[in-house]
């Protein structure tokens, strides 16, 4: 098995290169022609001397894996199945909008995490991806160039594989990969504290919080990740941070009806947020056979956004997208699918 390029760092390119014994500048070349231009094999590397193509192809592939299978909403929103390996199915979905394209990317098969409400965490954890197999979605991606915005929502806790999170964050923003603005960047977590506070002082990029009921008897019931770290000590630990200026921390709320909609989730929540600039992005719950509640329908989602902006909160209502393809963030499985393989 030869070992994959895509997903190393430049430094970890010179040590390559170092162990083959060939100049260091080729390893800012091999990036170049992985990130920037995309290239599927060491062969279409023409700045390269065919001596140095051949020494790194004896022991190296680039390990660009293109989709399985793609299907597309009739919202322009597309879905995208990959095979990592053996038995590893994954999933990343293409959201185009009026001025961005987003893709929503994946960092684990499966999640430990077990919400209730999510279709990933049903499935129990598979693996961790690679921080290869996280650049792999953005640079396989057939509209690779009309990417804007990536986002680390699809299936898997991003903090829960930090170190390849991070490494994929790293190659996506650095001028020797992608050169991605980090203000282009969210990852979405369900609040595991100590890597949260490492992921504010690494990175730059925007944090996003599955915060979904504000109670902690109420979401210990769906999360069960608020035993160990509250959701009111996710917001104490936001709260010493500066979130002022062009970096932005969110709350993802998904709004269940009945259950964590009523004017005391609103007050609690205003509480719990007190003093944190940022914005409370609510979002309809695509529902999933295992978890048997009902989302609101649009009228009921306003009436709460009203609910807390009456407490001087910012909110924004997220549109649902690829909905007939099951391509929401959150409610990636690939269960159904691997079953048919
Ligand atoms: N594990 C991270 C990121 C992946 S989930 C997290 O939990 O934040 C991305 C978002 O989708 C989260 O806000 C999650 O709560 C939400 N989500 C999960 N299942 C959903 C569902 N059935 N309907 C709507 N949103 C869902
Ligand atoms: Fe994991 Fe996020 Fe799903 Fe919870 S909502 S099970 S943390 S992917």
């Amino acid at each position: 098995m030869k070992e994959s390029l895509l997903g190393k760092t430049l430094e970890e390119l010179q040590g390559v290169c170092a162990e083959l014994k060939l100049p260091k500048f080729t390893a800012k070349q091999i990036a170049d022609w992985i990130y920037k231009k995309g290239v599927a094999d060491i062969d279409s590397m023409s700045n390269l001397s065919l001596k140095a193509r051949e020494i790194l192809s004896e022991k190296y592939t680039v390990g660009l894996i293109p989709p399985l299978e793609e299907i597309g909403s009739d919202d322009g929103t597309y879905k995208y199945l990959y095979k990592y390996g053996q038995d590893t199915f994954v999933e990343t979905v293409m959201i185009p909008d009026k001025k961005r394209v987003t893709l929503c990317v994946s960092t684990q098969a499966g999640c430990k995490m077990g919400c209730k409400f999510c279709a990933t965490g049903e499935q129990g954890f598979i693996r961790n991806l690679t921080a290869g197999e996280i650049i792999n979605f953005v640079r396989s991606l057939p509209d690779f160039e009309d990417l804007s915005n990536i986002v680390y929502m699809g299936m898997g806790e991003p903090f829960d594989n930090y170190k390849e999170v991070i490494k994929s964050i790293e190659i996506l923003t650095s001028d020797w990969g992608f050169a991605m603005s980090p203000r282009r960047i969210t990852v979405s977590t369900s609040g595991i504290i100590p890597q949260m506070i490492d992921f504010i002082y690494e990175t730059e990029c925007h944090l996003a919080v599955s915060m979904h009921n504000p109670f902690h008897e109420e979401r210990l019931n769906i999360m069960p990740i608020e035993k160990k770290y509250p959701i009111e000590d996710v917001c104490d630990e936001i709260r010493k941070h500066n979130w002022y200026g062009q970096r932005r921390v969110t709350f993802e709320y998904i709004v269940f009806k009945g259950k964590n909609d009523t004017y005391e989730h609103a007050k609690e929540i205003s509480y719990l947020l007190r003093g944190i600039e940022t914005r409370v992005n609510l979002i309809r719950y695509h529902s999933t056979p295992e978890y048997d509640v009902e989302g609101a329908n649009d009228e009921e989602m306003r009436r709460f956004q009203e609910e807390l902006e009456r407490f001087g909160l910012t909110t924004t209502i997220r549109a649902s997208r690829g909905e007939d393809i099951l391509a929401a963030c959150g409610l990636l499985s690939t269960k159904k699918l691997t079953e048919d393989k």
